[in-house]
């Protein structure tokens, strides 16, 4: 059978894909089925960090994580729980400084039916990851994460604000939001972030038709509005409200139908 290809037929990506914890398999699950449907082929890495994994190896950050990441140059992961109290420094801080993923890259950009005050922002915000306020070119890390945190409210909240941790090679991929633990195996929460942190990969790997066409397909979801999850709604217990995984299914329906070759 012969398949329609937008482009040279290249070996698949391999790419690191952490699923976090909290609502982080959901969210990663969603944007996983997401990817996919662009006919971008993925080898996955699935590599376990957190909650989870600190009970069994010891520590939230095996090595064997690191070494993926380092490996394949590119991943994209879930939110991970900071534990309260108990000594752990943040392990998406320390993934950062690890792998000197210096520059955090989040956007915030306004999409037509989005409930906002503001339907015109398009900007980006560039953060020090790794000095604190001794790197000279961008914003020291405490204003930029205040910053960040106040533009993704203008841009309809953390359920939209996709993010890229950059280095000189590799380049980690993640949603602002947290692990959202109240929300977890919920089915609830907002997959869109982490879906535009992966049209962001995209770009980076090349893919610039496939990352347009999923852009399209989360632009056009949350346009018509019915596919959107509870964030989005004027009221938060709005019963229409839909969620992660069926947010995914709209999506991927949508890429699908645009992926299907047209008679005329
Ligand atoms: P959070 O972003 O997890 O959630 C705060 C609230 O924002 C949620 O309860 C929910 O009401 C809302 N929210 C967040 N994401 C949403 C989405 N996608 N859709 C809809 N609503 C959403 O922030 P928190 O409660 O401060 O942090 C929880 C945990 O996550 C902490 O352990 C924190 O250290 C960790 N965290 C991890 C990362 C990361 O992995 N990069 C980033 C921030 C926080």
């Amino acid at each position: 059978m012969g398949r329609c290809y937008h482009g040279p037929v290249l070996a698949p990506h391999r790419v690191t894909l952490i699923p976090g914890d909290g609502v982080g398999p959901e969210v990663s699950e969603a944007t996983r089925r997401v990817l996919e449907a662009t006919g971008v082929e993925f080898d996955w890495d699935v590599q376990n960090a957190g909650l989870g994994v600190m009970e069994k190896e010891g520590t939230p950050m095996p090595a064997h994580v690191l070494a993926s990441i380092r490996r394949n140059k590119v991943a994209i992961k879930g939110p991970l729980t900071t534990p309260i109290g108990k000594g752990i420094r943040s392990v998406n801080v320390a993934l950062r400084k690890e792998l000197d993923l210096y520059a955090l890259v989040r956007p915030c950009k306004s999409y037509p039916g989005v409930r906002s005050r503001y339907n015109d922002i398009d900007l980006v915000i560039v953060r020090e990851n790794t000095e604190d306020i001794y790197a000279g070119i961008v914003m020291p890390n405490l204003y930029g994460d205040i910053l960040s945190d106040l533009a993704a409210g203008l841009v309809g909240g953390l359920g939209l604000a996709p993010g890229a941790n950059l280095g000189d090679e590799i380049a980690l991929f993640e949603a602002t939001h947290g692990s959202a633990p109240k929300y977890a195996g919920a089915n609830k929460i907002n997959p869109m972030a982490m879906m535009l942190s992966g049209v962001m990969m995209l770009h980076h790997l090349g893919e610039t038709y496939a990352a347009n066409m999923l852009e399209g397909a989360i632009a056009e979801t949350i346009r018509e509005g019915r596919y959107v999850t509870y964030d989005m709604k004027a009221e938060r217990n709005d019963p229409s409200a839909v969620g992660t995984s069926e947010v995914a299914d709209a999506i991927v329906a949508r890429l699908e139908t645009a992926r299907t070759p047209t008679t005329i």
